[in-house]
């Protein structure tokens, strides 16, 4: 082979190396929406503007539209014609953001994804940073709330309270940690592979205990005036996620149980003593009270055992946690 062949050949090699390797790596944006018709156009122009400042990426955005009752899935529809970075994920009707985030995941395509909320909550501008520390081999870059932003103090103690409770209970502490993250695709395949159905994204992350980076962030105001998540819904969801990571409730009831056979035996012991000596005490009161607090613990336990139960049966039955609009259409082809 003549030198110039070999030099060709090499650098041949060198530009289809420079191609392979300076390829721009794909990126996908996860962002669960419910009812944020009105600004979410904005909200997605300025995350793909911030996005864009991180060199060589390309950028799929899933947007997962959570069964919204505006109109926030038309106008995304429409928009992702002439932006064609959108994807847009229409669930038959409202199933919750930790489904709308497992669907995001089960359909990205990116060697990373990166979860955010619609209403700008989660400042966009930590994108390039995100994926400069990924880059860098963090699997996984967390984003650390430093202030909760514009929230009543009632919302910010039960929010502590809840955080406390889950750190006594789980032993994992996940205080100020947001789902604004960035996972690599080995996390996302190993995540994915997990069976569990009712999933608390952040708990299970944070519980995996994935080598990360962790990126301060304060909470900007939100596109809209009021969370989409209302008082009870939130109980709900900090009960059900406790319960999740966590049987102490089970064994606290076992320790009661203990604790209430001993002192009812020192009760019986005390109460056949006195009649064996013939001072018994005329107890109706005393029985009223030992029956309304034995029974109401018995109840509480009870509820716990069969909250525990509901769960069991729900992961048994293998329900599916979402439903996509678009697996149910029928095409003309169907018909
Ligand atoms: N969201 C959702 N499904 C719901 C409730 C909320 O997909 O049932 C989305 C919502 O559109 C937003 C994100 O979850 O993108 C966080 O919601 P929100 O801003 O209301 O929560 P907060 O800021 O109070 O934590
Ligand atoms: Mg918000």
């Amino acid at each position: 082979m003549c030198p110039f062949d070999s030099l060709f050949i090499v650098s041949l090699l060198g530009v289809y190396n420079k191609m392979k390797y300076n390829k721009p790596c794909l990126v996908t944006l996860i962002i669960p929406a419910y009812n944020e018709s009105e600004s979410i156009i904005d909200s997605l122009k300025e995350i793909l503007k911030n996005a864009r400042k991180a060199p060589d990426v390309d950028y799929e955005l899933l947007l997962i539209d959570d069964g919204s009752n505006d109109d926030t899935g038309k106008k995304v529809e429409i928009f992702s014609r002439i932006e064609s970075a959108i994807n847009l994920i229409s669930f038959t009707r409202n199933f919750g953001k930790e489904a709308a985030i497992q669907a995001g995941m089960e359909n990205a395509k990116g060697s990373a994804v990166i979860i955010m909320d619609a209403d700008l909550q989660h400042p966009p501008e930590l994108i390039p940073e995100m994926i400069r520390l990924w880059r860098a081999g963090m699997p996984v870059v967390e984003t650390v709330k430093q202030d909760r932003g514009q929230e009543s103090i009632f919302k910010k103690m039960q929010v502590k309270l809840f955080y406390q409770i889950f750190k006594w209970f789980a032993g994992i502490d996940i205080e100020g940690l947001s789902d604004y993250k960035l996972l690599d695709r080995k996390v996302i395949n190993l995540y994915l592979k997990w069976p569990e159905k009712d999933r608390f994204f952040r708990g299970l992350i944070s519980w995996a205990q994935f080598p990360s980076a962790r990126l301060p962030f304060k909470v900007s105001h939100s596109t809209r005036n009021r969370s989409k998540w209302s008082r009870l819904k939130l109980v709900s969801y900090a009960v059900n996620n406790i319960s999740n990571f966590s049987a102490m409730p089970l064994h606290i009831f076992s320790i009661i149980g203990v604790a209430m056979l001993v002192f009812g035996i020192s009760i019986g012991a005390i109460s056949l003593y006195q009649k064996l000596i013939g001072h018994a005490i005329g107890g109706f009161t005393t029985v009223n009270l030992l029956i309304i607090l034995i029974g109401g613990t018995q109840l509480l336990g009870l509820g716990i055992i069969g909250h525990y139960i509901v769960k069991i049966y729900q992961e048994v039955k293998g329900r599916p946690s979402y439903i996509i609009n678009s697996d149910v259409e029928v095409s003309d082809n169907d018909q």
